[in-house]
Order: C-alpha cells, then sequence, then structure tokens
C-alpha cells in the first residue's frame, strides 16, 4: 500500500490508546485504576447542558460561521477581557473543534515545510506530530537537567535560521509546572525581537494551585498590534470538565484568524452549533464549577506527592497546576514503556510512558480520579515495581504473586 511521507510520519496519539485499553479491560470487568488519563472526572457545568436544550428542541441544526458563531466570539472576548485583562475583537478570535484543532489550524496557516518549531522538553505528545503534520520540523529544548523549568536560554540555544515559531504550554502538560512571570516575559519579549510566532497554550491556566495568579503574556508585549505575532490558545476542555464537546479557541491578528478560517473553513468548518452553544454557556454561567475542580485537583496533587514521597526512589516535582504529575521512576526501569506495560498488564494501572513526552524513565501520572484511586494505584505501582515490597497483593478476592521481580 502506498502511503504519504507524512502519514508515515506520524504516531498513533498514545495517551489516547491508553484510554481505549483501559476501557476495554473495565468493560471485562478488569479492576482497573486508571491514572493515564486527561480529563477531569467532574460533570460539565449545568449552563452548559441547557444553553443547549432550546436549539435542539428547535431541531434546527445548521452550519455556523467557519471562526465560530457570534455568541460563542463574543464568550471568547469576555473571556480575554476577564482572564487576561485585554480587549480584543470578533476579528481576532476563531472557535475550533478543541484546542488541538486549532493548534493545528495555526501551525498549518504559518509554518513552511522545513522551518523549525522550538518547545521545552517534556512535552505536550501532539506537538512534535503537528508539526510534522505540516512537513516542518519539531526541535524540543532540554532544561538543566532534572529541571522542568525551562530557561530563556535553552530556547534561544535551539534558534536557527529556519525558526519560525516557538510554543509555550504553561501550566505544563505532562509535569503541572507553572513557568513563572519572569520567564513568561522573557519569552514574550525574545519573540517579539527575533520575530518568531508564539503559540501560548493556556488551556491549563485556572487550574493552578498554591495561590498562585494567573499569568497574561499580553502584559509583556510590546506590539500589540496587527502584525503581532503572539497567538493563546484555550479551550473548555478542561477547565470546565468539557472534553468531549470539542472546543477551543485562540486569539491573534486579525490577518492570521483570516488565514486559520480559510483553512478551517475546508477542512472541517464550523465547530459545531450545538457544542459551542455548549462552550458559551460554560463561559457566561456561573464558574463555581471550575473553582471547585481546582480545588478538588489541589487537594488530589497533594495526596499524589504524599503517596508518591513515600516511595523511595521515586523523584518527583511538585506540579503547580493541571492534573498530572510527572515522575523519575528511573530506578526502577530505563524504558517507560515496558513499565507502563508491566503495570496494567500486571496490576491493571493505566499510566502514560514519559518517552511520549520525551523523556525516558518518567511516567505521567493522572490525579484526575478519586483519591481512593490515587492511594489505591501507587500503592500497585510500588508492589509492582518496588522489589522490597511483599511478594503477595490482593486487588480484591484476586491474589496476586511477583513473579518478575
Ligand atoms: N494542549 C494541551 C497541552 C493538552 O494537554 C490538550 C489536551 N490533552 C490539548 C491542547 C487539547 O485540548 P482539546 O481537548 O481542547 O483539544
Amino acid at each position: 500500500m502506498s502511503i504519504s511521507i507524512i502519514g508515515k510520519s506520524i504516531g498513533e496519539s498514545v495517551t489516547l490508546k491508553i484510554n481505549e485499553i483501559a476501557a476495554i479491560l473495565k468493560a471485562k470487568g478488569e479492576p482497573v485504576i486508571h491514572l493515564g488519563g486527561g480529563e477531569p472526572k467532574t460533570k460539565s457545568p449545568i449552563d452548559a447542558i441547557i444553553s443547549t436544550t432550546a436549539l435542539l428542541n428547535s431541531a434546527e441544526i445548521r452550519y455556523t460561521p467557519v471562526a465560530g458563531t457570534v455568541e460563542m466570539k463574543k464568550a471568547v472576548i469576555r473571556y480575554t477581557e476577564e482572564f487576561y485583562n485585554r480587549k480584543v475583537e470578533t476579528g481576532n478570535v476563531i472557535v475550533s473543534s478543541g484546542a488541538k484543532q486549532v493548534i493545528m489550524v495555526c501551525l498549518q496557516a504559518i509554518l513552511n515545510p522545513q522551518d523549525e518549531v522550538i518547545f521545552p522538553l517534556p512535552f505536550y505528545v501532539s506537538y512534535p506530530e503537528m508539526i510534522k503534520l505540516c512537513g516542518a520540523i519539531p526541535v524540543p529544548a532540554l532544561s538543566k537537567e532534572g529541571s522542568f523549568y525551562p530557561r530563556l536560554k535553552d530556547i534561544e540555544m535551539k534558534v536557527t535560521s529556519y525558526t519560525k515559531a516557538v510554543i509555550i504550554n504553561s501550566p505544563n502538560n505532562p509535569t503541572g509546572a507553572m513557568y513563572s512571570e519572569q520567564f513568561i516575559a522573557e519569552i514574550v519579549e525574545f519573540c517579539e525581537k527575533k520575530g518568531l510566532y508564539l503559540l501560548m497554550d493556556d488551556i491549563y491556566h485556572r487550574l493552578i494551585f498554591d495561590g498562585k495568579k494567573l499569568i497574561s503574556s499580553y502584559d509583556y508585549a510590546k506590539d500589540l498590534g496587527e502584525n503581532s505575532k503572539l497567538i493563546v490558545i484555550n479551550g473548555v476542555s478542561k477547565q470546565y470538565a468539557m472534553t468531549g464537546f470539542r472546543v477551543g479557541w485562540a486569539v491573534a491578528n486579525k490577518k492570521l484568524i483570516k488565514v486559520m478560517s480559510n483553512i478551517q473553513g475546508h477542512q472541517t468548518a464550523g465547530p459545531s452549533v450545538i457544542l459551542q452553544k455548549a462552550a458559551a454557556g460554560a463561559i457566561n454561567g456561573i464558574q463555581s464549577q471550575v473553582e471547585s475542580l481546582r480545588l478538588t485537583l489541589e487537594n488530589n496533587r497533594n495526596v499524589m506527592m504524599q503517596q508518591l514521597n513515600a516511595f523511595d526512589g521515586v523523584k518527583i516535582t511538585k506540579p503547580d497546576g493541571t492534573f498530572y504529575c510527572f515522575a523519575d521512576f528511573s530506578v526502577y526501569g530505563k524504558d517507560s514503556t515496558k513499565m507502563s506495560n508491566l503495570l496494567i498488564e500486571k496490576v491493571r494501572v493505566a499510566t502514560v510512558p514519559g518517552i511520549e513526552f520525551g523523556m525516558e524513565g518518567y511516567l505521567r501520572l493522572s490525579t484526575c480520579g478519586s483519591i481512593k484511586d490515587i492511594i489505591e494505584g501507587v500503592k500497585r505501582i510500588k508492589w509492582a515495581l518496588d522489589p522490597n515490597s511483599p511478594n503477595e497483593l490482593y486487588i480484591g478476592e484476586r491474589k496476586l504473586v511477583r513473579d518478575w521481580i
């Protein structure tokens, strides 16, 4: 079979695959603990649901303008004013089917084949593949050994004459690290000076802990005119627990938004009108659910830290936000895929191998589930990996005997 060069270069989304494996095992009645997931377990806001019902009842569900409905764009404008202290207009906004699609459309609008895009390592699994889909080259930038906080010089060192853009995701998937205000200020200034596009993937920006304050990259931009290369990405998936609704957006200069709309117009056209209604409902509705999710996740993070700190050999940096911990398990093995496979196979705990985010020896553990799941999940991982654990473990009635270490 003849497959394109780009097609052949794209790997499967491992995080989605792990979700699938866990779901299949669960459906078979297996006692799976899901520490692999990237979605909150809380319900979507009631305002999101209510706002769709009238439209659904009308049974007139039509196309929307390519860059989003007026209602949804207005909601994004209000959101940008409230959380970024920045006034924008409808021409500055595009709504897509998830932050994923809007990042993809943006990259297609700015990249030529062979262009390079820099992003800190570890990175969100989809960045390299999205960049490759444009025929461009992903350039991960490692920080100081063992640090999840990039420094400007780490990015600077990777810049070549082919560099077109930088992607920053803070707080970060997979580490939970929220980059300092100083770093954000420096990177905004640096990209402006070098004429580079800067994509701020802010999908987790409200899910932050320890009294940390929201950071708006606009505060550090000198040029926010029509040639600004700053692009801010956000969406409803994480903060409103609306992953299945598939709505995300970008705010950028009008010329770029127009090009992105042209591309989206031929790919998927406007996102579903029902889902945009729901997203606008969530943004315009009562925000207490976001705060309650944030508090739950902060508490879950604390429990995860307690459990992992009691686990000899595992090194962990306390996450500042998100619902992930990126823990260094390298004392138990360098091959994170092997480790992750062993954990699902032997003790039915789903995790994501660090290599998918560019770092071996690490596992990404999600704190989206219940406290019980976190405690039981880490207990099973410890039993499976640590040779000093007792030889037997009970999962409910089932007795497991460790015969692999
Ligand atoms: N960026 C990051 C860093 C993410 O973690 C995710 C979701 N896992 C996305 C973008 C995509 O979000 P959406 O569901 O809106 O497509």
